[in-house]
Protein backbone atom coordinates (compact mmCIF):
# COMPACT_ATOMS: atom_id res chain seq x y z
CA UNK A 1 0.00 0.00 0.00
CA UNK A 2 1.23 3.36 -0.96
CA UNK A 3 0.39 6.61 0.57
CA UNK A 4 -1.72 7.55 -2.60
CA UNK A 5 -3.87 4.78 -1.79
CA UNK A 6 -4.28 6.34 1.92
CA UNK A 7 -6.68 9.00 0.02
CA UNK A 8 -4.61 12.04 0.66
CA UNK A 9 -4.34 14.78 -1.03
CA UNK A 10 -1.84 15.87 -3.98
CA UNK A 11 -0.40 18.50 -2.13
CA UNK A 12 0.53 16.25 0.60
CA UNK A 13 2.00 13.69 -1.11
CA UNK A 14 3.72 16.18 -2.72
CA UNK A 15 5.21 17.29 0.70
CA UNK A 16 5.59 13.86 1.73
CA UNK A 17 7.98 12.97 -1.16
CA UNK A 18 9.51 16.02 -0.13
CA UNK A 19 9.95 14.14 3.40
CA UNK A 20 11.94 11.41 1.38
CA UNK A 21 9.50 8.77 2.84
CA UNK A 22 8.42 6.33 0.05
CA UNK A 23 5.99 3.65 1.99
CA UNK A 24 3.86 4.85 5.11
CA UNK A 25 4.49 3.03 8.18
CA UNK A 26 2.17 0.33 9.87
CA UNK A 27 0.65 2.78 11.91
CA UNK A 28 0.07 5.39 9.31
CA UNK A 29 -1.70 2.66 7.03
CA UNK A 30 -4.31 1.76 9.70
CA UNK A 31 -4.94 5.19 10.98
CA UNK A 32 -4.76 7.41 7.99
CA UNK A 33 -8.18 5.95 6.27
CA UNK A 34 -9.66 5.78 9.83
CA UNK A 35 -8.87 9.53 10.42
CA UNK A 36 -9.63 10.73 6.98
CA UNK A 37 -13.57 9.20 7.15
CA UNK A 38 -13.75 10.98 10.53
CA UNK A 39 -13.51 8.18 12.92
CA UNK A 40 -12.42 8.46 16.83
CA UNK A 41 -9.29 6.68 16.81
CA UNK A 42 -7.42 4.67 19.42
CA UNK A 43 -3.84 3.80 18.65
CA UNK A 44 -1.45 2.28 20.43
CA UNK A 45 1.42 2.30 18.99
CA UNK A 46 5.08 3.51 19.91
CA UNK A 47 7.42 6.55 19.14
CA UNK A 48 9.47 5.59 16.03
CA UNK A 49 6.64 4.11 14.23
CA UNK A 50 5.68 7.20 12.70
CA UNK A 51 2.76 8.14 14.61
CA UNK A 52 3.00 11.60 14.33
CA UNK A 53 2.77 11.70 10.71
CA UNK A 54 -0.44 9.29 11.14
CA UNK A 55 -2.50 12.12 12.88
CA UNK A 56 -0.51 14.96 11.32
CA UNK A 57 -1.02 13.97 7.40
CA UNK A 58 -4.73 13.28 7.62
CA UNK A 59 -5.57 16.87 10.02
CA UNK A 60 -3.64 18.93 7.52
CA UNK A 61 -6.12 17.25 4.64
CA UNK A 62 -8.81 17.77 7.07
CA UNK A 63 -8.19 21.34 8.28
CA UNK A 64 -7.52 22.24 4.24
CA UNK A 65 -11.20 22.95 4.05
CA UNK A 66 -12.53 25.71 6.24
CA UNK A 67 -12.18 28.53 7.85
CA UNK A 68 -10.11 30.02 11.10
CA UNK A 69 -12.56 32.10 13.94
CA UNK A 70 -11.15 34.51 16.28
CA UNK A 71 -10.12 32.64 19.75
CA UNK A 72 -11.52 29.63 18.41
CA UNK A 73 -9.12 27.24 17.25
CA UNK A 74 -10.37 24.64 14.78
CA UNK A 75 -8.27 21.50 16.32
CA UNK A 76 -6.21 20.66 19.38
CA UNK A 77 -3.52 18.39 19.74
CA UNK A 78 -2.45 17.82 23.92
CA UNK A 79 1.05 16.79 24.30
CA UNK A 80 2.68 16.19 27.53
CA UNK A 81 5.98 17.95 27.37
CA UNK A 82 7.15 21.00 25.40
CA UNK A 83 9.84 19.18 23.33
CA UNK A 84 7.45 16.94 22.23
CA UNK A 85 4.72 19.43 21.13
CA UNK A 86 7.66 21.55 19.87
CA UNK A 87 8.31 18.55 17.62
CA UNK A 88 4.73 18.23 16.76
CA UNK A 89 4.73 21.90 15.39
CA UNK A 90 8.08 21.08 12.79
CA UNK A 91 5.78 18.11 11.74
CA UNK A 92 3.36 20.25 10.83
CA UNK A 93 5.84 22.75 9.28
CA UNK A 94 7.06 19.82 7.18
CA UNK A 95 4.47 18.45 6.12
CA UNK A 96 2.18 21.27 5.59
CA UNK A 97 4.30 23.48 3.48
CA UNK A 98 1.59 23.24 0.41
CA UNK A 99 -0.97 23.87 2.66
CA UNK A 100 -2.12 27.38 4.24
CA UNK A 101 -2.51 26.49 7.52
CA UNK A 102 -2.08 28.51 10.60
CA UNK A 103 -0.64 27.18 13.36
CA UNK A 104 0.36 27.87 17.13
CA UNK A 105 1.77 26.27 19.80
CA UNK A 106 0.80 27.00 23.59
CA UNK A 107 3.82 26.00 25.80
CA UNK A 108 4.98 26.94 29.09
CA UNK A 109 8.51 28.93 29.65
CA UNK A 110 7.36 30.66 26.56
CA UNK A 111 5.98 34.71 27.67
CA UNK A 112 2.27 34.18 26.61
CA UNK A 113 1.70 37.39 24.94
CA UNK A 114 3.15 36.45 21.32
CA UNK A 115 0.75 33.13 22.12
CA UNK A 116 -2.29 35.05 22.44
CA UNK A 117 -1.92 37.31 19.47
CA UNK A 118 -1.45 33.86 17.58
CA UNK A 119 -4.90 32.87 19.09
CA UNK A 120 -6.51 36.12 18.81
CA UNK A 121 -5.88 36.03 14.89
CA UNK A 122 -7.47 32.42 14.54
CA UNK A 123 -5.74 28.95 13.83
CA UNK A 124 -6.24 25.78 12.43
CA UNK A 125 -4.23 24.04 14.84
CA UNK A 126 -3.54 24.33 18.63
CA UNK A 127 -0.60 22.37 20.06
CA UNK A 128 -0.65 22.55 23.57
CA UNK A 129 0.25 21.52 26.85
CA UNK A 130 -2.41 20.59 29.30
CA UNK A 131 -1.27 23.36 31.78
CA UNK A 132 -0.42 26.35 29.80
CA UNK A 133 -4.45 25.71 27.93
CA UNK A 134 -5.78 25.53 31.00
CA UNK A 135 -4.24 28.58 32.42
CA UNK A 136 -4.94 30.60 29.11
CA UNK A 137 -8.68 29.28 29.06
CA UNK A 138 -8.90 30.01 32.72
CA UNK A 139 -7.97 33.60 31.55
CA UNK A 140 -10.95 33.69 29.23
CA UNK A 141 -7.81 33.44 26.23
CA UNK A 142 -9.69 30.96 24.44
CA UNK A 143 -12.68 28.88 23.21
CA UNK A 144 -12.47 25.24 22.61
CA UNK A 145 -16.39 25.46 21.26
CA UNK A 146 -15.16 25.70 17.67
CA UNK A 147 -12.87 22.58 18.00
CA UNK A 148 -14.14 19.85 15.86
CA UNK A 149 -10.83 17.53 16.44
CA UNK A 150 -8.69 16.67 19.12
CA UNK A 151 -5.68 14.32 19.50
CA UNK A 152 -4.33 13.08 23.05
CA UNK A 153 -0.80 12.32 22.36
CA UNK A 154 1.48 10.09 24.57
CA UNK A 155 -1.41 9.62 26.89
CA UNK A 156 0.19 7.02 29.23
CA UNK A 157 3.00 9.60 29.74
CA UNK A 158 -0.05 12.67 30.25
CA UNK A 159 -1.17 9.60 32.99
CA UNK A 160 2.72 9.82 34.63
CA UNK A 161 2.23 13.04 34.79
CA UNK A 162 -0.64 13.63 36.61
CA UNK A 163 -2.39 15.45 33.67
CA UNK A 164 -5.49 13.41 33.19
CA UNK A 165 -8.07 15.42 35.41
CA UNK A 166 -6.29 18.27 33.31
CA UNK A 167 -7.20 16.42 30.22
CA UNK A 168 -10.86 15.23 31.11
CA UNK A 169 -11.56 18.97 32.07
CA UNK A 170 -10.58 19.46 28.60
CA UNK A 171 -12.45 17.44 26.83
CA UNK A 172 -15.77 18.77 28.58
CA UNK A 173 -14.78 21.71 26.68
CA UNK A 174 -14.55 21.06 23.07
CA UNK A 175 -18.09 20.40 21.43
CA UNK A 176 -19.50 16.81 22.09
CA UNK A 177 -19.82 16.13 18.26
CA UNK A 178 -15.92 16.23 17.57
CA UNK A 179 -13.27 13.64 16.27
CA UNK A 180 -11.24 12.01 19.00
CA UNK A 181 -7.59 11.04 18.07
CA UNK A 182 -5.80 9.04 20.83
CA UNK A 183 -2.55 7.88 20.93
CA UNK A 184 -0.39 5.84 23.71
CA UNK A 185 2.39 3.29 23.91
CA UNK A 186 0.57 1.72 26.94
CA UNK A 187 -2.96 1.19 27.89
CA UNK A 188 -3.24 1.28 31.52
CA UNK A 189 -6.82 1.19 33.02
CA UNK A 190 -6.88 4.80 33.56
CA UNK A 191 -6.45 5.46 29.82
CA UNK A 192 -8.70 2.90 28.87
CA UNK A 193 -11.71 4.92 31.54
CA UNK A 194 -10.39 7.99 29.54
CA UNK A 195 -11.01 6.91 26.24
CA UNK A 196 -14.42 4.66 27.16
CA UNK A 197 -15.46 8.24 28.85
CA UNK A 198 -14.95 10.62 25.48
CA UNK A 199 -14.03 9.09 22.41
CA UNK A 200 -16.97 7.78 20.25
CA UNK A 201 -17.26 4.18 18.98
CA UNK A 202 -13.71 4.41 18.28
CA UNK A 203 -11.25 2.15 15.68
CA UNK A 204 -8.93 0.79 17.93
CA UNK A 205 -5.30 -0.27 16.30
CA UNK A 206 -2.46 -1.67 17.91
CA UNK A 207 1.30 -1.65 15.85
CA UNK A 208 3.89 -3.21 18.80
CA UNK A 209 3.59 -4.72 21.70
CA UNK A 210 3.56 -2.35 23.90
CA UNK A 211 6.96 -2.14 25.65
CA UNK A 212 8.46 -4.09 23.03
CA UNK A 213 12.32 -2.77 22.27
CA UNK A 214 12.96 -2.04 18.57
CA UNK A 215 14.92 -5.43 16.86
CA UNK A 216 17.06 -2.57 15.29
CA UNK A 217 19.04 -2.11 18.51
CA UNK A 218 21.88 -3.99 19.52
CA UNK A 219 21.47 -4.15 23.65
CA UNK A 220 24.10 -4.35 25.78
CA UNK A 221 24.33 -4.91 29.94
CA UNK A 222 27.92 -3.46 31.00
CA UNK A 223 28.20 -5.30 34.98
CA UNK A 224 30.37 -2.33 36.88
CA UNK A 225 30.65 -0.94 40.49
CA UNK A 226 30.05 2.39 40.88
CA UNK A 227 33.64 3.41 41.14
CA UNK A 228 34.10 2.33 37.86
CA UNK A 229 31.45 3.93 35.97
CA UNK A 230 32.95 6.89 34.70
CA UNK A 231 35.73 5.44 33.15
CA UNK A 232 33.82 2.93 32.11
CA UNK A 233 31.46 5.00 29.87
CA UNK A 234 34.96 7.15 28.92
CA UNK A 235 35.99 3.79 26.86
CA UNK A 236 33.08 2.64 25.26
CA UNK A 237 32.57 6.13 24.36
CA UNK A 238 35.92 5.81 22.88
CA UNK A 239 36.42 2.31 21.97
CA UNK A 240 33.03 1.46 19.75
CA UNK A 241 32.23 3.23 16.91
CA UNK A 242 30.47 6.36 18.35
CA UNK A 243 28.95 8.86 16.16
CA UNK A 244 26.31 10.93 18.00
CA UNK A 245 25.45 9.23 21.94
CA UNK A 246 22.96 10.29 24.11
CA UNK A 247 23.40 9.30 27.61
CA UNK A 248 20.69 9.09 30.32
CA UNK A 249 21.34 9.25 34.22
CA UNK A 250 18.53 8.89 36.62
CA UNK A 251 19.16 12.36 38.60
CA UNK A 252 20.38 16.40 37.48
CA UNK A 253 23.21 15.90 39.82
CA UNK A 254 24.93 12.61 37.71
CA UNK A 255 23.48 14.70 34.60
CA UNK A 256 25.49 17.71 35.20
CA UNK A 257 28.54 16.16 36.76
CA UNK A 258 28.81 13.31 34.25
CA UNK A 259 28.50 15.88 31.40
CA UNK A 260 31.37 18.33 33.04
CA UNK A 261 33.56 15.38 33.70
CA UNK A 262 33.19 14.72 30.10
CA UNK A 263 33.96 17.73 28.74
CA UNK A 264 37.48 17.22 30.91
CA UNK A 265 38.20 14.31 29.05
CA UNK A 266 38.25 16.32 26.09
CA UNK A 267 34.34 14.97 24.63
CA UNK A 268 32.12 17.14 22.91
CA UNK A 269 28.92 16.87 25.07
CA UNK A 270 26.44 18.69 26.14
CA UNK A 271 23.44 18.14 29.30
CA UNK A 272 19.60 18.20 29.01
CA UNK A 273 17.58 17.60 32.01
CA UNK A 274 14.52 19.90 34.17
CA UNK A 275 16.38 22.22 36.33
CA UNK A 276 17.35 23.91 32.45
CA UNK A 277 15.13 26.81 31.22
CA UNK A 278 13.17 25.65 28.38
CA UNK A 279 15.47 27.66 26.04
CA UNK A 280 18.74 26.11 27.14
CA UNK A 281 16.83 22.79 26.82
CA UNK A 282 16.16 23.69 23.13
CA UNK A 283 19.87 25.68 22.38
CA UNK A 284 21.35 22.23 23.97
CA UNK A 285 18.88 20.16 21.96
CA UNK A 286 19.67 22.08 18.28
CA UNK A 287 23.28 22.07 19.46
CA UNK A 288 23.16 18.28 19.51
CA UNK A 289 21.14 18.05 16.02
CA UNK A 290 23.38 20.39 14.66
CA UNK A 291 26.23 18.12 15.28
CA UNK A 292 28.23 20.94 17.53
CA UNK A 293 28.08 18.49 19.83
CA UNK A 294 28.11 14.66 19.56
CA UNK A 295 27.10 13.52 23.27
CA UNK A 296 23.96 14.46 25.04
CA UNK A 297 23.90 14.00 29.05
CA UNK A 298 20.40 13.61 29.99
CA UNK A 299 17.73 12.89 32.20
CA UNK A 300 14.45 11.40 31.52
CA UNK A 301 13.09 14.66 30.02
CA UNK A 302 14.88 13.31 27.36
CA UNK A 303 13.40 10.10 26.61
CA UNK A 304 10.29 9.87 25.73
CA UNK A 305 9.32 10.54 22.15
CA UNK A 306 12.42 12.99 20.86
CA UNK A 307 12.67 12.68 17.42
CA UNK A 308 16.60 13.20 16.69
CA UNK A 309 18.20 11.44 13.37
CA UNK A 310 21.42 9.60 13.70
CA UNK A 311 21.72 9.16 17.45
CA UNK A 312 23.82 5.81 16.89
CA UNK A 313 24.20 4.91 20.72
CA UNK A 314 22.44 5.32 23.79
CA UNK A 315 24.15 4.68 27.24
CA UNK A 316 22.33 3.98 30.26
CA UNK A 317 24.91 5.51 32.68
CA UNK A 318 22.10 4.92 35.17
CA UNK A 319 20.07 1.78 34.91
CA UNK A 320 16.43 3.31 35.04
CA UNK A 321 14.30 2.95 38.12
CA UNK A 322 10.97 2.22 35.77
CA UNK A 323 11.42 -0.50 33.17
CA UNK A 324 9.21 1.40 30.36
CA UNK A 325 11.76 4.14 31.01
CA UNK A 326 14.35 1.34 29.80
CA UNK A 327 12.18 1.23 26.78
CA UNK A 328 11.92 5.00 25.58
CA UNK A 329 15.73 5.89 26.43
CA UNK A 330 16.91 3.23 24.24
CA UNK A 331 14.46 4.22 21.56
CA UNK A 332 16.33 7.46 20.75
CA UNK A 333 18.84 5.11 18.28
CA UNK A 334 17.50 2.69 15.78
CA UNK A 335 15.31 5.09 14.26
CA UNK A 336 13.48 4.35 10.80
CA UNK A 337 14.89 2.09 10.39
CA UNK A 338 18.67 2.78 11.03
CA UNK A 339 20.50 0.52 13.21
CA UNK A 340 21.43 1.06 16.64
CA UNK A 341 23.79 0.17 20.03
CA UNK A 342 22.55 0.54 23.41
CA UNK A 343 24.72 -0.45 26.54
CA UNK A 344 23.25 0.03 30.47
CA UNK A 345 25.69 0.07 33.08
CA UNK A 346 24.67 -2.18 35.62
CA UNK A 347 25.88 -2.46 39.30
CA UNK A 348 24.96 -5.07 41.92
CA UNK A 349 22.56 -2.36 43.52
CA UNK A 350 20.69 -2.61 39.97
CA UNK A 351 19.71 -6.26 39.89
CA UNK A 352 16.11 -5.50 40.97
CA UNK A 353 15.61 -3.22 37.80
CA UNK A 354 17.52 -4.71 35.68
CA UNK A 355 15.53 -8.05 36.20
CA UNK A 356 12.10 -5.60 35.90
CA UNK A 357 13.43 -4.15 32.08
CA UNK A 358 13.97 -7.47 31.29
CA UNK A 359 10.58 -9.28 32.42
CA UNK A 360 9.02 -5.97 30.87
CA UNK A 361 10.84 -6.33 27.54
CA UNK A 362 10.44 -10.68 27.62
CA UNK A 363 14.18 -10.76 26.83
CA UNK A 364 17.66 -11.57 28.39
CA UNK A 365 19.99 -8.72 27.54
CA UNK A 366 23.50 -9.56 26.55
CA UNK A 367 26.41 -9.17 28.88
CA UNK A 368 29.49 -7.45 28.14
CA UNK A 369 32.04 -8.00 30.16
CA UNK A 370 34.51 -5.38 30.71
CA UNK A 371 35.79 -6.41 33.92
CA UNK A 372 34.26 -3.94 35.81
CA UNK A 373 31.76 -5.94 38.08
CA UNK A 374 30.46 -9.27 38.70
CA UNK A 375 26.66 -9.16 37.20
CA UNK A 376 24.73 -9.39 40.36
CA UNK A 377 22.82 -12.08 39.56
CA UNK A 378 25.83 -14.33 37.61
CA UNK A 379 28.87 -14.21 40.53
CA UNK A 380 29.82 -13.37 43.64
CA UNK A 381 32.16 -10.74 44.08
CA UNK A 382 35.08 -12.57 44.64
CA UNK A 383 35.33 -13.35 40.79
CA UNK A 384 35.47 -10.60 40.10
CA UNK A 385 38.15 -10.37 37.83
CA UNK A 386 41.16 -8.92 39.62
CA UNK A 387 43.14 -6.17 38.87
CA UNK A 388 46.00 -7.02 35.78
CA UNK A 389 44.07 -10.33 35.08
CA UNK A 390 43.91 -9.19 31.63
CA UNK A 391 43.64 -12.37 29.63
CA UNK A 392 40.19 -12.70 31.31
CA UNK A 393 38.62 -10.04 31.02
CA UNK A 394 39.94 -9.88 26.90
CA UNK A 395 38.63 -13.71 26.35
CA UNK A 396 35.28 -12.70 27.79
CA UNK A 397 35.05 -9.77 25.22
CA UNK A 398 36.30 -11.33 22.52
CA UNK A 399 33.46 -14.15 22.68
CA UNK A 400 30.82 -11.23 23.92
CA UNK A 401 31.61 -8.39 22.09
CA UNK A 402 28.99 -7.30 18.97
CA UNK A 403 30.80 -8.02 15.53
CA UNK A 404 30.14 -4.78 14.54
CA UNK A 405 31.55 -3.14 17.52
CA UNK A 406 35.10 -2.22 18.37
CA UNK A 407 35.67 -3.90 21.48
CA UNK A 408 36.69 -1.71 24.16
CA UNK A 409 40.03 -1.95 26.28
CA UNK A 410 39.93 -3.65 29.67
CA UNK A 411 39.09 -1.49 32.42
CA UNK A 412 41.78 -1.78 33.93
CA UNK A 413 43.86 0.13 31.12
CA UNK A 414 41.94 2.99 32.18
CA UNK A 415 43.23 5.46 34.84
CA UNK A 416 40.77 6.12 37.69
CA UNK A 417 39.62 9.51 37.27
CA UNK A 418 39.10 11.52 40.01
CA UNK A 419 35.92 12.06 40.68
CA UNK A 420 35.19 8.53 40.74
CA UNK A 421 34.79 8.83 44.63
CA UNK A 422 31.79 11.27 44.39
CA UNK A 423 30.13 8.73 41.70
CA UNK A 424 30.36 5.87 44.18
CA UNK A 425 28.41 7.82 46.63
CA UNK A 426 25.59 8.57 43.79
CA UNK A 427 23.61 5.91 45.01
CA UNK A 428 20.00 5.44 44.73
CA UNK A 429 18.03 7.71 46.87
CA UNK A 430 16.33 6.76 49.99
CA UNK A 431 12.63 7.31 50.31
CA UNK A 432 13.03 10.30 51.68
CA UNK A 433 15.83 11.71 49.93
CA UNK A 434 14.52 11.95 46.21
CA UNK A 435 15.18 15.93 45.30
CA UNK A 436 17.86 15.52 43.31
CA UNK A 437 16.15 12.81 41.00
CA UNK A 438 13.98 13.45 37.81
CA UNK A 439 11.22 13.35 40.03
CA UNK A 440 8.29 11.30 37.98
CA UNK A 441 4.75 11.79 39.60
CA UNK A 442 3.46 7.82 40.25
CA UNK A 443 0.08 6.94 39.29
CA UNK A 444 -1.25 6.96 42.47
CA UNK A 445 0.39 10.12 43.69
CA UNK A 446 -0.77 12.49 41.71
CA UNK A 447 -0.66 15.99 41.75
CA UNK A 448 -3.48 17.71 44.36
CA UNK A 449 -5.12 20.34 42.29
CA UNK A 450 -3.05 23.58 43.83
CA UNK A 451 0.32 21.76 42.77
CA UNK A 452 -0.49 21.43 39.15
CA UNK A 453 1.42 23.06 36.55
CA UNK A 454 -1.19 25.73 35.55
CA UNK A 455 -2.04 26.62 39.26
CA UNK A 456 -0.06 29.67 39.41
CA UNK A 457 2.30 27.94 41.52
CA UNK A 458 6.16 28.77 40.97
CA UNK A 459 6.73 25.58 41.82
CA UNK A 460 7.76 23.22 38.81
CA UNK A 461 7.49 18.97 39.36
CA UNK A 462 10.41 18.33 37.36
CA UNK A 463 10.58 21.45 34.34
CA UNK A 464 9.26 18.40 31.76
CA UNK A 465 5.73 19.27 32.68
CA UNK A 466 3.92 22.59 31.86
CA UNK A 467 6.08 24.82 34.37
CA UNK A 468 5.11 28.65 35.42
CA UNK A 469 5.31 31.55 32.96
CA UNK A 470 9.20 32.63 33.53
CA UNK A 471 9.20 33.97 30.14
CA UNK A 472 11.22 33.47 27.13
CA UNK A 473 14.99 34.75 27.68
CA UNK A 474 16.19 33.97 23.92
CA UNK A 475 14.82 34.68 20.67
CA UNK A 476 12.24 32.68 19.78
CA UNK A 477 12.43 30.38 16.99
CA UNK A 478 10.22 30.73 14.06
CA UNK A 479 8.60 26.86 14.78
CA UNK A 480 7.86 28.71 17.89
CA UNK A 481 5.78 31.88 17.42
CA UNK A 482 3.21 31.65 14.24
CA UNK A 483 3.99 29.36 11.79
CA UNK A 484 3.68 27.88 8.78
CA UNK A 485 1.80 29.96 5.15
CA UNK A 486 0.78 32.62 6.43
CA UNK A 487 -2.87 33.43 4.98
P1 LIG B 1 7.45 9.26 15.27
O1 LIG B 1 7.05 7.86 15.64
O2 LIG B 1 6.31 10.09 14.88
O3 LIG B 1 8.31 9.88 16.35
O4 LIG B 1 8.37 9.18 13.95
C1 LIG B 1 9.63 8.57 13.92
C2 LIG B 1 10.44 8.95 12.72
O5 LIG B 1 9.95 8.29 11.55
C3 LIG B 1 10.47 10.42 12.38
O6 LIG B 1 11.81 10.77 12.15
C4 LIG B 1 9.70 10.56 11.10
O7 LIG B 1 10.20 11.61 10.30
C5 LIG B 1 9.95 9.22 10.46
N1 LIG B 1 8.87 8.78 9.56
C6 LIG B 1 7.55 8.98 9.72
N2 LIG B 1 6.85 8.40 8.72
C7 LIG B 1 7.77 7.82 7.92
C8 LIG B 1 7.67 7.05 6.70
N3 LIG B 1 6.51 6.76 6.16
N4 LIG B 1 8.82 6.61 6.14
C9 LIG B 1 10.02 6.90 6.73
N5 LIG B 1 10.19 7.60 7.87
C10 LIG B 1 9.07 8.05 8.46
Amino acid sequence: MSFADLGLSDELLSAITGAGYTDPTPVQKQAIPSVLMGRDLIAIAQTGTGKTAAFVLPMIDILGEGRTRALMPRSLILEPTRELAAQVAENFEKYGQNHKLSMALLIGGVQMGDQVKALEKGVDVLIATPGRLMDLFQRGKILLTGCSLLVIDEADRMLDMGFIPDIEEICTKLPKTRQTLLFSATMPPPIKKLADKFLDNPRTIEVARPASTNINITQWVVPVSAQKKRSVIERLLNGDEVKTAIIFANRKTTVRDLNKSLQRSGFRSGEIHGDMEQPQRLAELDRFKKGDINILVASDVAARGLDIKGVSHVFNYDAPWHPDDYVHRIGRTGRAGATGVSYTLVTPDDAENLDNIEKLTGQKIQRLDMGGAPAPEEAPQEEKPKRGDKSKTARARKEKAPARAKAPATIEDAPEAPVEARAAREERPKRDDRSQREERPQREERPRRDDRPHAGSSRRRDGEDDGPDDGWNGPIPEFLSVTFAVE
